[in-house]
């Protein structure tokens, strides 16, 4: 920690704090934060406002993004694509000479927001988070033959009437594996179609989502097939499911790894090889603002990010919607030390649940609970009412009543003795559009902001 901050945190409780003092960064990453936050504040119309709360630019730069406030998808919406390119770039300009696209993102809670797309900087934030996992490393090197499997509203070529050829759900070095969106309907046809796909194409990297790699994975298993395991399996678009993630094991024989980010900011977190998921320090930097101890604080929190060094992007203490588990105690194995380490991405706010008592539940908590429950294929959560809670789940075998069982005394240890559970069987979950399970949620949403420890609140606008 710098001498000048650790007096700037103690004579004045009444500041809001920054988690980052407790990480370790490289030399000129406290710089990279100033630069991305001057040239928002200075250089880009959308942060005129939030001008008059900057203590300055003599003041350490985590200090100053912590007396900003949290930028929303409301706000990216009302300032527009333009209000966010810094420096009087113009977007027709950009447009016109081919260097940039304007891409919608699909927006899981519903609210979409247009973003400047410069591939340049995608493509060095996605490099530098092979960096932090050695199969990545070793094997993703830009130019590898890489298969997609996610909903093709997200990446590919969607049809949901009829089929396309491979070569037409074919770009480059990218092999499309599905044009329909519902995994929930895939046909045996179409399944075995991606499996010999899979064969022929012989991908180094299978990036996918990881409920429809799930899916497919029980299709393998089910029929004895035989599979090409790819250098790494890269899950991403959601956030993985203990069930999905040991289906996707016991198919494929590969390395399994998350990485965790968002068309709004790129690349965030990469999982390593030893499980632990690290901060993409080269072209991000993450604000954690923990819930308070009743909570899961001060280890679970929400983030907020500001990315670096994007022309035509300035984002900065973005909120990007998650919320997650830090592990930052023991040094993580795999040797990286830099930035934030997590546990885990517990899943979105807008999947928190409560308590009878009213303290938090993330997604995390009830899948690592639920992951335990033997003939469990997938879930679903809703929480109906203060106390009462709808489970629908999908069961291996015909009895499902011990299933039922287990998943109700599993969720008691999470919940409480004062949870009322319903149990309903279905034959499966069905994907929201454009095709994102959803694991859990409460009926009446939960204003996160009232879960945060209020030392590191993002601020009043
Ligand atoms: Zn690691």
């Amino acid at each position: 920690m710098e001498e000048k901050e650790r007096i700037f945190m103690s004579t004045s409780t009444r500041v809001k704090q920054s988690f980052a003092l407790t990480s370790r960064y490289k030399a000129h990453y406290r710089e990279r934060c100033g630069e991305a936050l001057d040239e928002a504040l200075y250089s880009t119309e959308a942060y005129d406002a939030w001008r008059a709360l900057d203590p300055g630019s003599t003041s350490p730069a985590f200090s100053r993004l912590a007396a900003l406030p949290a930028l929303t998808k409301w706000e990216l919406r009302a300032g527009g694509p333009q209000g966010f390119v810094p420096h009087g770039r113009d977007i027709a300009e950009g447009l016109a000479a081919a260097e940039i696209e304007l891409v919608a993102t699909s927006g899981a809670t519903g609210d979409q927001v247009t973003n400047v797309w410069y591939q340049p900087w995608w493509n060095a934030s996605e490099a530098a988070s092979w960096q932090l996992n050695a199969h990545a490393r070793a094997s993703a090197t830009g130019t590898h033959r890489e298969a997609i499997l996610t909903s093709p509203w997200c990446a590919g070529f969607p049809c949901e009437e009829g089929y396309l050829t491979m070569e037409q759900r074919t770009l480059g070095r990218f092999l499309f594996l599905s044009e329909r969106s519902d995994p929930s309907s895939w046909s045996c046809d179409l399944m075995d179609r991606m499996v010999e796909e899979l064969n022929a194409f012989e991908p180094v990297v299978l990036e996918a989502n990881p409920s429809f790699l799930a899916r497919l994975s029980r299709h393998i298993i089910g029929r004895w097939l035989h599979v090409h395991s790819p250098a790494l399996i890269v899950l991403t678009y959601e956030n993985p499911s203990v069930l999905h993630r040991r289906q996707i094991g016991r198919a494929f024989d590969a390395p399994i790894a998350s990485s965790y980010g968002a068309t709004e900011a790129g690349y965030v977190f990469m999982e390593c090889e030893a499980g632990r998921l690290h901060q993409v320090t080269t072209t991000c930097h993450v604000d954690f603002l923990p819930f308070a101890p009743e909570h899961g604080g001060p280890d679970v929190g929400r983030i907020l990010v500001t990315i670096f060094g994007n022309p035509w992007r300035s984002l900065v203490r973005f909120d990007i919607g998650d919320v997650v588990r830090l592990d930052g105690h023991t040094p993580c194995p795999c040797g990286h030390r830099e930035g934030l380490t997590l546990m885990s991405v517990e899943g979105r706010t807008v999947n928190l649940t409560l308590s009878p008592e009213g303290r938090s539940v993330t997604q995390g908590a009830i899948d690592r609970a639920l992951g335990s429950v033997s003939g469990l294929v997938e879930y679903q959560i809703l929480q109906t009412g203060p106390s009462s809670y709808h489970l629908r789940f999908v069961a291996e075998e015909a009895e499902s009543r011990p299933v039922a069982n287990e998943a109700c005394e599993a969720l008691q240890t999470v919940y409480g003795p004062a949870a009322v559970i319903i149990t309903d069987r279905v034959e499966a979950i069905v994907p929201a559009p454009p095709g994102k399970y959803c694991l859990s949620k409460r009926l009446e949403p939960i204003d996160p902001d009232v879960l945060l420890d209020d030392q590191f609140a993002p601020g009043e606008f």
